[in-house]
């Protein structure tokens, strides 16, 4: 097996960096699946390319010159990933995409299915798409997370036919437009020369297969509509119009093609007592105005339990009290916000006769000037009217 990268890119061991360049854009050009079928080309193409990524780096080619391939294992040559033995092994369609965009700044010009990273291979089913759905949560749920089952209608894999969308007992065959590639090739002449341009293939919707004999329960789609129910981690602390982003839980592919993503949005309901501003809880007491005057210990029921309020004697409308660690926790990081109660005192509204005669006495105690007493048929109309 020919090892020796010089001689795969036909260039002397003194070559320049330029002249390695030129070698490998030209072979590159002549080798590339896209270009040329033969499957042989594609593995000198393989190794011309790990050649080059090899001699292009200073530092690379001259660990390579010292140790020979061997040099590449362990050293963090992204080639080398395929573990020991051969040093092409595992060096596929991966990374090629970069090396295309240092190389030819930006584009392939073999087209968007050479090997390009993060996007879809070359050929196989398209993903499923993603699911949307609502989940209700109490208030107290959502400060403190939850479990909760979720039933949802997705597209799921159909177990007829298990996905491929064949009828059972028949196999898809490899599509004649594509020839299985699921693209559909265009060459076209450019300044770099030829340059193939590549979109899927509409036969087969990119799958690369076709179905003679469609299975009768999914109609060769691979998936059905189908309902499942499971159990999904509410975390603490989130807040009403959250939203959860349940990896590969939404719909299945077509034809095996792997899940989308479902999104859970979160709903939740209104608390009696408590609103949230964040990660702080905020209640407004009200209390009457004796207590306000003379003091009281007011129970309150927190999201944590029973809690005893200390008003003390004189306190007023707006006075704040900051239970620190009483809030919501934080989503991400530690720790709860507060619960912070702003006092209400309410002056009385409707007294009786006594109670208004006592609230004089006080307020002539006090020196405290006050409307007079109303006559008797003011309050009646007055009563009248409300
Ligand atoms: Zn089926
Ligand atoms: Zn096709």
């Amino acid at each position: 097996m020919d090892d020796d990268f010089y001689a795969l890119l036909e260039v002397n061991r003194n070559a320049t960096e330029d002249e390695i360049k030129r070698a490998y854009r030209r072979l590159a050009r002549e080798l590339h699946p896209d270009t040329n079928p033969d499957p042989q080309a594609e593995e000198r193409f393989k190794k011309i390319t790990l050649a080059y990524e090899t001699l292009r780096d200073p530092e690379r080619r001259r660990r390579y010159d010292m140790f020979g391939p061997e040099a590449l294992r362990g050293a963090g040559a992204r080639a080398g990933a395929g573990g020991p033995g051969d040093p092409f092994a595992g060096f596929a369609t991966g990374g090629l995409g970069d090396l295309f965009d240092a190389f030819f700044g930006g584009s392939s010009p073999f087209g968007a299915g050479a090997g390009a990273g993060g996007r879809r291979g070359r050929a196989g089913p398209p993903p499923g798409e993603d699911g949307e759905v609502l989940l209700d949560l109490e208030f107290t749920e959502a400060v403190f997370g939850a479990d909760k089952e979720l039933t949802v209608r997705l597209a799921a894999t159909c177990s007829t036919c298990n996905g491929s969308g064949a009828r059972p007992g028949t196999t898809p065959t490899t599509c004649s437009a594509c020839a299985g590639t699921g693209e559909i090739r265009r060459v076209r002449q450019s300044i770099l020369g030829q340059m193939v341009t590549s979109g899927p293939c509409s036969r087969c919707g990119g799958t690369g297969e076709e179905i003679a004999s469609p299975c009768p329960d999914c109609r060769g789609e691979g998936r059905r509509l189908d309902e499942r129910s499971f159990v999904v981690e509410v975390p603490a602390g989130v807040d009403d119009g959250a939203t959860l982003r349940l990896t590969g839980r939404g719909h299945s592919g077509p034809r095996g093609g792997p899940p989308g993503d479902l999104y859970v949005h979160l709903r939740v309901r209104p608390h009696p007592e408590f609103t949230r501003a964040g990660a702080d809880l905020h209640h407004e007491m009200h209390v009457a105005m004796t207590q306000a005057a003379l003091g009281i210990a007011v129970p309150l029921t927190t999201l944590d339990g029973e809690e005893e309020i200390t008003l003390h004697a004189g306190t007023q409308t707006g006075h704040v009290i900051r239970l620190r660690g009483r809030g919501v926790p934080h989503v991400q990081g530690r720790g709860r916000g507060d619960l912070i109660i702003a006092v209400v005192v309410d002056v009385p509204t409707e007294l009786n006769k006594t109670q208004e005669d006592l609230l004089r006495q006080l307020a002539t105690v006090r020196g405290e000037p006050v409307a007079p007493e109303e006559s008797g048929l003011i309050s009646k109309i007055r009563g009248a009217f409300k």
